[in-house]
């Protein structure tokens, strides 16, 4: 299991099989079960966080710092999907007493409750190897919503997976639940992965990672004889708008806090900010001025992979390439992992030209110059979907604001008026997901608590006998 070469197909047969013989199980499992688990795994996380913090450092050079909140973030939402099924989530009904008479008054009774899709299949994000790997956000919806988990594991870290999954195992084994719950795919290639798409016993997929290798995998679901839900989270560009008046009082700081968040974790977060939309006026150039200042400091550490890096420096040499776009901060030479990079091109020449729009992964921004906020509206709509959309300075209502604020809501799933785009809280109200191409289902999240709703499918009883509408604790509702 721990050499790299390839996992056979039937390696993949025997995962899904042990995956969906415990289907039904899981599906017609109770609260308190279902919590245990989540829960026990939290504390299995949390107890082995050091020497797991160690194997994952040695494979994705992230550091101690950011690994060991990772691993805070990823048992708090263990748990906290755990309080979500005590407090009912997947199991919620909506129940339509009969009516006597005609219809369309008179109507049969109705209730609505959920039914788990089945075994979800779990590609692990390569710059995420805790929140979104094996025991990540994704693994802890499908749980809590009643579906077994099979993970095709990151191959930027193999040995974290197949220890976490070895961890989940004795979880699984102390509790007495079936080890199938939890299935890994250590070594798929990429034949491994589309084999996995289109498995006949898989019923979702859920995947985090690059624009490519989603439509690719969400091609293959679709293309399926029983097509089955793909969620992507693919690439974001994260536009931030900043008004010149905001930038009259706050550029200075606004500039340090911008660019700590282009080159957190050396840029390899989907929220990263790409594209600084300013309206042309004196603030906005010194804002500019200030932001490739505090580039100049910044250290950044290696890249998840040599591939990612290599996909950083392609895009860096098109844009310095690119006839319409000006450099603003190169730097001199590269350390360990890439400098950052800014960029500054006219709105114009964004809005014409697509591939101004591709999404850099990496340390990297584009300032895109707007002559008014007409022509920041049409950035906004010219970049169609996104995660997230940062608009700084409306604290006031006004036309402008009014014009911003619609733009921003047509093209993310998440718009903030403060602050910056990395860092993704988990709670009831948060949305990670935002129209195409930035997700495939933007009318879902993958991280909150509203994520496990992407593994429940409403199924309608009507006129159920009371045996049928019985929980597994033989209580109607
Ligand atoms: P990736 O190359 O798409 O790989 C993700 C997973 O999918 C890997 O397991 C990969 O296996 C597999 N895969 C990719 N293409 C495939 C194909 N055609 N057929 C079958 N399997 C395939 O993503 P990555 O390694 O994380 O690269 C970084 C990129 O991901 C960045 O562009 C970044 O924007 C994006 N990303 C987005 C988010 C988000 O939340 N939106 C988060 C993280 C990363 P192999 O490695 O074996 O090909």
């Amino acid at each position: 299991m721990n050499n790299t070469s390839p996992t056979p197909l039937d390696a993949i047969d025997s995962s899904v099989q042990s995956a969906a013989a415990t289907a039904v199980f899981w599906a017609e499992s109770g609260p308190s079960l279902r919590a245990a688990l989540l829960r026990g795994l939290a504390d299995a996380l949390d107890a082995a966080r050091d020497e797991l913090v160690a194997i994952a450092d040695r494979e994705s050079a992230l550091g101690p710092a950011r690994l060991n909140g990772e691993v805070a973030r990823t048992s708090f939402q263990l748990r906290g999907f755990a309080a979500e099924v005590e407090a009912g989530v997947p199991y919620a009904r909506v129940d339509d007493a009969a009516i006597a008479g005609a219809p369309p008054q008179g109507r049969p009774h109705l209730v609505r409750m959920l039914e788990p899709l089945g075994v979800v299949a779990m590609f692990s994000a390569s710059n995420f190897p805790f929140a979104f790997s094996v025991l990540g956000g994704d693994t802890a919806a499908a749980l809590a919503a009643g579906c077994p988990v099979v993970v095709k594991a990151h191959p930027g870290h193999p040995q974290l997976s197949l220890a976490v999954w070895e961890l989940a195992q004795r979880v699984l084994e102390r509790q007495k639940l079936p080890a199938g719950l939890i299935s890994l795919v250590p070594n798929a290639d990429r034949e491994g992965g589309s084999y996995l798409v289109r498995h006949p016993d898989v019923a979702a997929v859920a995947f985090t990672g690059s624009y490519q290798g989603g439509m690719a995998l969400q091609k293959l679901a679709a293309e399926r004889p029983r097509p089955i839900p793909f969620y992507g989270e693919l690439g974001s560009i994260n536009p931030v708008v900043a008004l010149p008046a905001k930038l009259r009082t706050e550029g200075a700081a606004l500039a340090a806090t911008l660019a700590g968040s282009i080159t957190l974790g050396c840029g390899q977060f989907c929220t990263s900010p790409g594209v600084i939309v300013l309206i042309d006026d004196p603030a906005s150039d010194a804002f500019v001025a200030a932001l490739a200042e505090a580039f100049k400091p910044m250290p950044t550490h290696a890249m998840l992979s040599p591939a990612i890096r290599q996909g950083f420096d392609n895009g860096a040499a098109k844009l310095a390439a690119h006839a319409a776009v000006k450099p603003v901060f190169a730097p001199a030479a590269d350390g360990a992992g890439p400098a950052p990079r800014l960029f500054e091109v006219t709105a114009e020449a964004f809005i014409a030209d697509a591939h101004l729009r591709e999404e850099v992964f990496g340390p990297l921004a584009l300032v895109v110059r707007a002559a008014d906020v007409g022509e920041a509206v049409r950035v906004l709509e010219a970049v169609g979907g996104t995660l997230t959309v940062t608009l700084w300075g409306l604290e006031q209502d006004s036309d402008d604001a009014r014009h911003l604020l619609r733009a921003a809501r047509r093209v993310a799933g998440r718009v903030l008026f403060a602050g910056v785009p990395t860092g993704v809280a988990v709670t009831h109200a948060q949305q990670h997901g935002g129209p195409w191409p930035s997700s495939t289902q933007p009318q879902s999240t993958s991280v909150g608590y509203a994520a496990m709703q992407r593994f429940l499918r409403p199924v309608a009883l009507q006129d159920a006998p009371r045996w049928a509408l019985e929980t597994e604790n033989g209580q109607s509702h």
